[in-house]
C-alpha cells in the first residue's frame, strides 16, 4: 500500500472536453516526489520544443508533493508549471494556503492540463470526481467575487480554489494564480497560461485524509514545530516575512529605486513593526501550521483595502516600497490588493514599476507615454494607479504588462540597460552584490531571477544555528557574503540541490527543520527509508532535468546573466564601491557547472551525469542537444 500519495493524477484536456486518469507506478513518486520533480518530468517528455507557452500546446500543471496534506508545518502547499511565457523558459511557481492538502484529500496528487476550452470555464473537484464547469459569467471579476460565487455553484462554503484574475484573462506575462484568494502562485507566469486555456478556476473539496505510515513519527514532528515556534521564529510569527527588512536596510542590502540604491531612507516605515502598528489587522496561516507568517491587513483612506486579500510580504513591501522610493504603507497594502484581486505578481510587478520610474526619471518616458502621470520614484498614487493599468492593459500598462525586457525593447532609447531582469523575469529583492554566491544562483536559476533556488549568504557568514546544520553537508567555516571562491560555490551547488527538493517535496522554505528532520518527515509519510543522500540526489535530479528543459529550448550559458547594474558598484551606503567582479563571477559559473558535472564551458549536463541520476530517458527527449 502507498503512503503519501494517491497515485493518481488527473489529465484535463480542454479543447478536447475529457477527463482522464494516470496511475504511476510507485518509484515514479520515490524518484521525483511531486511538485517541480513532477512538472519537470511531464513537460521534457510532453511538450515538444518550442511551444509557445501561451497556445494551446503548453501544458499547466499542477503538483502537490508526497508529504503534502501531512499534519505537520510547511505540508499544504503546491506547485504550479509550465513553459512561463515571461521566460520562454522552465517556470513553475510554490504557493502556500490550503489549496495543495485539499487536492490530496480530493483523491489525487496532481493535475495536467492540456489544450484550451472554447469558452471560459472553470474546474471542479471533489472527491475524486472532476467535472468542467463553465465559467462565462466569471470572466473578468476579481479573484475573491469569483471565489465567493464558485462556492455558492458547488454548494461548498469550504470549496478551496485556485484563481486567475483580470491580469491572467488578458494575459499579462507575470499574471500569477491566487490560491483562496491571497496565497500567490506568483513567478514566471502561470496565470497567463491559465488564461491562455480560458480556464478561471480550481476548485477542489476532499474529505480523505492522507494515510500515513508512521503517523507518531510525523505527530512528534509536528509538536516540535509548535514546541519551538515562539524559540525560533517568534519575530517572523509577529512580524511576517518582513521581520529582518530594517536590519537587510542597516547592513545595505534593500534593494531601493530600482536598485540603483541598497539603502532605503525611510525603510523604518515599512517594516513588519511598523505595518504591525498601523494597518494590521491579523494574521493568517497555510494549511496545518503553527507559525502563521501571512498578514491580514485593512485600510480605509485614502485607498480602501480589503482584509480579504491578506496583507504584503516583505517581496511586496521592498518592490512597491524601497524599489519604487515609496513609503506609504497604505499605497503599498492597496498595490498588494490590486495584485491578489486581479492575479499579478507582486514581485514582477513592482520590480517593473520600478523600471518605468527609473525610464521616467531619465527622460525615457515622459508625461505623454504615461497618461499624464508624473512616475517619479515616491509617487505612490502614480504607483498604484499603473499597477490597476497592467493588469487592465490599459495605456502604459499594456507595454509594462509585458514585463521589464520586453517593454524595455518596444520603449526603446537606451531603456533595457534599466530593465533589471535574468532570462527574463524580474529580480527579486535580494541584493546580488550584497548576498554574491546568491547572485550565482539568480543567473543560473532555471526560472530567471529567483530567490527561492539557492543559498542566502548572510544566513551563512558567521558562525551561529544555520551554519552549524549545514556542517552536516560539510560545509565547516563561514563564508563571505562576496566570496566568490569554489567554496562558496560548493554551498551553493549544495543549497540549490537542497532547495529544489524542498520544491519537488513542495515544502516551505520558512520551516526550521533540520535535514535530518525532513528525511524524517519523509520517511514517517511514505514508509520508504529514504536519507538525505537520496533526497539530495532527488534535488540534483531536479535541477539537471530543469537544465536539460532549458538547453532544449535553445537558453544556455549566454542566458546564465546578471544585468549590467550588478557589476557596477553601489554609490553609497555600507556597501559603498562595492560591485561583482565579473571575472570571478564568470569562473564562479564554471565552477558551478563542473561540480554538477555539467560540461564545463557551456553546462550541459553529460551523459555519464544523466545515468548516475537514474534520468538517462532524458537524453531521448533532448532533441540532440544534451547528453553527450
Ligand atoms: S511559515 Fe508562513 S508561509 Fe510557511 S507554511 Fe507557515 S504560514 Fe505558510
Amino acid at each position: 500500500m502507498a503512503y503519501g500519495y494517491n497515485g493518481k493524477i488527473l489529465r484535463v484536456d480542454l479543447s478536447r472536453k475529457t477527463i482522464s486518469v494516470d496511475e504511476p507506478e510507485d518509484n515514479f513518486y520515490r524518484r521525483y516526489l511531486g511538485g517541480r520533480g513532477f512538472i519537470s518530468y511531464y513537460l521534457l517528455r510532453e511538450l515538444k520544443a518550442g511551444v509557445d507557452p501561451l497556445s494551446p500546446e503548453n501544458k499547466l500543471i499542477f503538483a502537490s508533493g508526497v508529504v503534502t496534506g501531512a499534519p505537520a508545518g510547511g505540508c499544504g502547499r503546491n506547485s504550479v508549471g509550465g513553459k512561463s511565457p515571461l521566460t520562454g523558459a522552465y517556470g513553475d511557481a510554490e504557493v502556500g494556503g490550503y489549496w495543495g492538502a485539499e487536492l490530496k484529500c480530493a483523491g489525487y496528487d496532481a493535475i495536467i492540463i492540456d489544450g484550451k476550452a472554447e469558452s471560459p470555464v472553470y474546474l471542479w473537484i471533489k472527491d475524486g470526481e472532476a467535472e468542467i464547469r463553465d465559467a462565462s459569467h466569471l470572466w473578468g471579476k476579481a479573484t475573491a467575487e469569483t471565489q465567493e460565487i464558485i462556492r455558492s455553484d458547488v454548494g461548498e462554503q469550504l470549496a478551496r480554489t485556485a484563481i486567475i484574475g483580470q491580469a491572467g484573462e488578458n494575459l499579462v506575462r507575470y499574471a500569477c494564480i491566487l490560491n483562496d484568494v491571497s496565497h500567490a502562485a506568483g513567478r514566471t507566469g502561470m496565470g497567463a497560461v491559465m488564461g491562455s486555456k480560458n480556464l478561471k478556476a480550481i476548485a477542489v473539496r476532499g474529505h480523505n485524509r492522507l494515510t500515513l505510515a508512521n503517523p507518531g513519527a510525523v505527530a512528534a514532528l509536528a509538536k516540535w514545530l509548535r514546541d519551538v515556534v515562539g524559540i525560533v521564529m517568534g519575530g517572523f510569527s509577529a512580524q511576517g516575512t518582513s521581520v529582518g527588512l530594517k536590519a537587510l536596510n542597516r547592513e545595505g542590502g534593500l534593494p531601493t529605486r530600482n536598485l540603483q540604491q541598497s539603502v532605503f531612507e525611510d525603510a523604518d516605515k515599512i517594516t513588519g513593526r511598523a505595518m504591525k502598528e498601523s494597518i494590521l489587522v491579523g494574521r493568517g496561516s497555510c494549511y496545518a501550521c503553527p507559525v502563521r507568517c501571512k498578514r491580514v491587513v485593512s485600510v480605509s483612506e485614502p485607498y480602501q483595502v480589503d482584509s480579504v486579500y491578506g496583507g504584503p510580504e516583505y517581496e511586496t513591501l521592498a518592490s512597491f516600497g524601497s524599489n519604487c522610493g515609496i513609503s506609504d504603507l497604505a499605497a503599498i497594502a492597496k498595490a498588494n490588493e490590486l495584485c491578489n484581486a486581479h492575479g499579478l505578481d507582486t514581485i514582477s510587478a513592482g520590480a517593473t514599476v520600478a523600471f518605468a520610474m527609473e525610464c521616467f526619471e531619465r527622460g525615457i518616458l515622459s508625461e505623454r507615454d504615461t497618461g499624464g502621470l508624473k512616475l517619479n520614484f515616491g509617487n505612490a498614487s502614480a504607483m498604484v494607479q499603473v499597477v490597476d493599468m497592467i493588469a487592465r492593459r490599459k495605456g502604459i500598462g499594456d507595454i509594462l504588462a509585458e514585463g521589464v525586457a520586453r517593454a524595455a525593447s518596444r520603449i526603446g532609447k537606451g531603456a533595457d540597460e534599466f530593465a533589471l531582469h535574468i532570462k527574463g523575469q524580474e529580480i527579486p529583492m535580494h541584493e546580488p552584490r550584497y548576498k554574491q554566491g546568491l547572485g550565482i544562483g539568480y543567473a543560473i536559476s532555471p526560472k530567471g531571477a529567483d530567490h527561492t533556488m539557492s543559498v542566502h549568504d548572510s544566513m551563512y557568514a558567521s558562525e551561529g544555528p544555520l551554519l552549524e546544520e549545514t556542517k552536516a553537508l560539510g560545509i565547516l567555516e563561514p563564508l563571505a557574503l562576496d566570496d566568490l571562491s569554489p567554496s562558496k560555490v560548493r554551498m551553493v551547488v549544495y543549497h540549490s540541490c537542497w532547495q529544489h527538493l524542498l520544491d519537488c517535496l513542495v515544502m516551505c522554505n520558512f520551516m526550521p527543520f533540520t535535514y535530518h528532520q525532513v528525511e524524517e518527515l519523509v520517511c514517517g509519510v511514505t514508509g520508504w527509508n529514504s536519507t538525505v543522500y537520496e533526497l539530495m540526489k532527488v534535488g540534483e535530479r531536479c535541477l539537471a532535468m530543469t537544465r536539460a528543459f532549458n538547453i532544449r529550448e535553445g537558453l544556455g550559458r549566454k542566458d546564465d546573466l546578471l544585468p549590467q547594474r550588478f557589476f557596477t558598484p553601489l554609490p553609497s551606503g555600507p556597501l559603498q564601491g562595492v560591485g561583482i567582479d565579473k571575472d570571478k563571477f564568470e569562473q564562479a559559473k564554471e565552477t558551478f557547472y563542473s561540480m554538477l558535472g555539467w560540461d564545463k564551458i557551456d553546462g550541459i549536463p553529460g551523459l555519464g551525469k544523466l545515468q548516475e541520476l537514474g534520468i538517462e530517458w532524458v537524453f531521448d527527449y533532448s532533441g540532440g542537444e544534451i547528453g553527450d
